[in-house]
């Protein structure tokens, strides 16, 4: 297996992974999607809330804020932690929302009570608060993973491609898969076309169409993919598929030791 690195931002990761099934994408794809486990707003009481919105939305739009934290590994998923699912510090942060209009209620204005819990962005609107109107929230966030709902989403953007393998054959230089190319994958470099950009390709077979000289051919590599992983914030783009992995690996090893207890 290789791996090669496209991008790296905060957000967003890009990398081919090369020697690996369809599957195997697949499944870390989905890891990082739905199974690395994150913090958010799980339970809330609404003690007062004169605002033009139903308690529901309210409580809708807060569990999809994304929370970060300084360390995610202090905190355990509910059924593993000691307290046995009552409630502690070591699976669930307090928090507490009091505010009065006129004004417009962001997700900075949610109080952890642990400082190092924070909304992954300060300013998600809530509620917009008129002259004497006014919401008193509390409740807890605590950590689950995104198949248990979707407000624990690790991931947003998670999709993988076959690394597409472009081939040039005889080319008279004519353009025209340059012009039909919707990616830009293409252009013109000594009166011969080349491919520029062969990661962005889609694999959408326009330039095979429009090619009367069938000078150029498409494929898909099929034990190479190109991985993009979008975060929703909670952790960065790097730390969601390193957790990924370790969750897959964690599974493989359960599954590996349960096998062994049957042969
Ligand atoms: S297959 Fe589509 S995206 Fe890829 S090079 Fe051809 S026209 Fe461009
Ligand atoms: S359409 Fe065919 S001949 Fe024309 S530039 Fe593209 S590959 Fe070359
Ligand atoms: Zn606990």
């Amino acid at each position: 297996m290789k791996v090669d690195l496209l991008e790296l931002k905060e957000d967003r990761i890009a990398f081919i992974l090369s020697g690996v099934t369809a599957a195997f994408a697949n499944g870390i794809r989905r890891a990082c999607l739905s199974e690395v486990p994150i913090l958010a707003i799980d339970e809330l009481a609404i003690y007062e809330n004169t605002s033009v919105l139903f308690d529901e939305q309210i409580a809708l739009r807060m569990g999809l804020i994304p929370i970060q934290t300084n360390d995610l590994d202090i905190f355990s998923l509910p059924e593993e932690c000691q307290c046995g699912e009552n409630g502690c510090p070591g699976c669930r942060v307090d928090f507490m929302l009091s505010a009065e209009g006129p004004r417009m209620v962001y997700s900075r204005d949610i109080q952890f009570q642990d400082p190092d819990i924070r909304p992954a962005l300060e300013e998600i609107p809530i509620v917009i608060l008129s002259e004497g109107e006014k919401v008193v929230i509390e409740g807890f966030a605590s950590m689950r993973r995104g198949r248990d709902h979707s407000k624990w989403n690790s991931g947003t953007l998670c999709g993988y491609k076959n690394l597409p393998l472009i081939e040039i054959d005889a080319c008279n230089g004519c353009a025209k898969c340059v012009q039909v190319c919707p990616r830009k994958v293409l252009a013109i470099e000594e009166n011969r076309v080349k491919a520029v950009n062969p990661v962005d390709c889609s694999l959408c077979k326009l330039c095979i169409d429009a090619c009367e000289a069938r000078a150029i051919k498409v494929k898909p590599i099929l034990d190479s993919f190109v991985l993009t992983i979008e975060c929703a914030g909670s952790i960065s783009s790097r730390d969601l598929v390193v957790r990924a992995t370790q969750e897959i690996k964690k599974r493989a090893k359960a599954f590996d030791t349960k096998l062994g207890e049957l042969f």
